[in-house]
């Protein structure tokens, strides 16, 4: 018999009301069964919405550096079950164990990064206009929060989220993503344990067009915090603008890694390699575009289509495996897809391209890290977020190209830039319109702070 999770409602753990449950497998092996989850309609998320609007009352009361005592709390039991958190992680999501303990790694500096905030949620005050009158600013809660995560950091994306909320006040219903369930079920019941209050953190499971789109329209719901596609985020946005809800989303990417002649190659190989085929290319940050100039394209196209080859890929619960499978079957899909427009639209594929498809693989969603040159910038799979382990190499002939090339997505998430020429590294930290930019390290990586 499978494991029967349950929603968080209230202090309390519930099934859907409707009884319905999905089953979440491992994308390792399909043939493991980690358990049945509530899939959870309009119903629960307006009893999760209520209990969160009750607690609210009482919450925002609680002095903040209290608060921040429980998140410290959440910080210790984190640390304590982090390997045990890394696992369950693992098994559900398939990124290896060195990604899943450096993933709850960053719920753990969340928790005591916000518990100290708990001291520190400054006003400010400013001269008044008018004689006899004293300005100033204070923050307050906002009130209930819907909280609306993706798979691929099933922990610390929740925690990214939840603790801001916690520390200043608000009360909060968690919808994590549909593949990773179990790892926010065991948050919850540290926050739980923590001591954190009924009705504060509630957690409702199921489908995000089902309960996620329930709890964006809610009424009683104040802000909206949604990690995910562009394409659902378009639509929640939307959705919040009409009924005028605070909302704040962190969407896709098409992030390229740029190369200069002057750069240290060996370092830059590194960064290329670990940047598109960590977490089987399943970043926000993911690096998808090398750009490449033209003098040492040759030399590193070699070297990562070698170093691509040799990758061990299996389940991550290995400790030797590198690359662990993709999180589900319409995800291979998708990557196989852009394979093929990769093919038609004419860029040369080097290396992977295909299902993993040795004995050991047989029973999961995997896929071969992949390599494309030939890339021209406007191709599909230089323009579009694959969200797989397939990279695509471009080469260009100039600094200002490499830019260019660069800016030229809908995307503006994370980049990074090889040159040992300082000010270049300037002149790219100024030109390049992402969020992130590293100069001699990979796309990928964060700091909570
Ligand atoms: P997704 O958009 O399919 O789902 C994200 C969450 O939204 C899930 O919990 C899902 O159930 C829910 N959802 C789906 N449809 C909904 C709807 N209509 N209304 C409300 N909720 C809905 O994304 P995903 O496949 O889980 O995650 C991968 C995406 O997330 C990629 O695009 C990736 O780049 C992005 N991502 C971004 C960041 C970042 O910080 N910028 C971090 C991680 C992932």
């Amino acid at each position: 018999m499978a494991d029967q999770f349950l929603n968080y409602i209230n202090g309390k753990w519930l099934a859907a009301r409707s009884k319905s449950t999905f089953e979440n497998r491992n994308p390792a092996n399909r043939n493991d069964l980690i358990g049945r989850f509530p899939s959870s309609d309009a119903a629960d998320a307006d009893a999760a919405v209520q209990a969160a609007k009750q607690a609210f009352a009482s919450w925002r009361l609680v002095p903040a550096p209290k608060r921040g005592e429980i998140l410290y709390r959440v910080g210790e039991l984190l640390k304590k079950h982090k390997e045990e958190l890394a696992r369950i992680e693992t098994r559900e999501m398939g990124k290896v164990l060195k990604e899943t303990r450096g993933d709850v790694q960053e719920g753990i500096d969340c928790a005591f990064l916000n518990a100290g905030e708990g001291r520190r949620l400054f006003g400010q005050t400013t001269p008044a206009e008018l004689p006899n009158k004293f300005a100033m600013s204070v923050r307050a809660p906002i009130g209930v929060c819907a909280l609306i995560t993706p798979w691929n950091f099933p922990l610390a994306i929740p925690t990214w989220k939840l603790f801001p909320a916690l520390i200043c006040g608000n009360t909060v219903v968690l919808k994590p993503a549909e593949d990773t369930p179990q790892t926010a079920a065991r948050l919850v019941e540290i926050l739980n344990q923590a001591g954190v209050p009924p009705g504060v953190v509630n957690l409702v499971h199921g489908r995000g067009e089902e309960v996620g789109a329930a709890l964006v329209r809610h009424k009683d719901v104040q802000l909206v915090s949604f990690t995910g596609s562009a394409a659902v985020g378009r639509d929640i946005a939307a959705s919040c603008g009409q009924s005028l809800k605070r909302v704040s989303l962190e969407l896709g990417g098409k992030n390229a890694q740029i190369v200069m002649d002057d750069a240290d190659i060996d370092l830059a190989i590194e960064g290329a390699l670990w940047g598109a085929f960590g977490t089987t290319g399943q970043r926000c940050t993911a690096t998808s575009r090398l750009i490449v100039h033209r003098n040492v394209t040759k030399k590193i196209t070699d070297a990562l289509v070698e170093r691509a080859r040799k990758i061990k890929i299996g389940d991550g619960l290995d400790e030797s495996v590198e690359m662990g499978p993709l999180i589900n079957q319409a995800a291979r899909e998708k990557v196989l897809r852009y394979v093929d427009i990769g093919k038609q639209e004419g860029a040369r594929l080097l290396t992977g391209g295909a299902v993993a498809d040795s004995a050991k693989c047989a029973d999961g969603y995997f896929f071969q890290p992949t390599i494309f040159d030939q890339v021209r910038p406007h191709m599909r799979i230089a323009q579009e977020e694959i969200f797989g382990p397939v990279l695509s190499i471009i080469e260009i002939g100039s600094f200002e190209e490499a830019i260019e090339v660069l800016n030229g997505t809908a995307y503006g998430l994370s980049s990074s830039i090889y040159t040992n020429d300082v000010a270049r590294a300037f002149r790219a930290m100024r030109d390049i319109e992402a969020g992130i930019t590293d100069v001699n390290g990979p796309t990928i990586g964060a700091e909570v702070h």
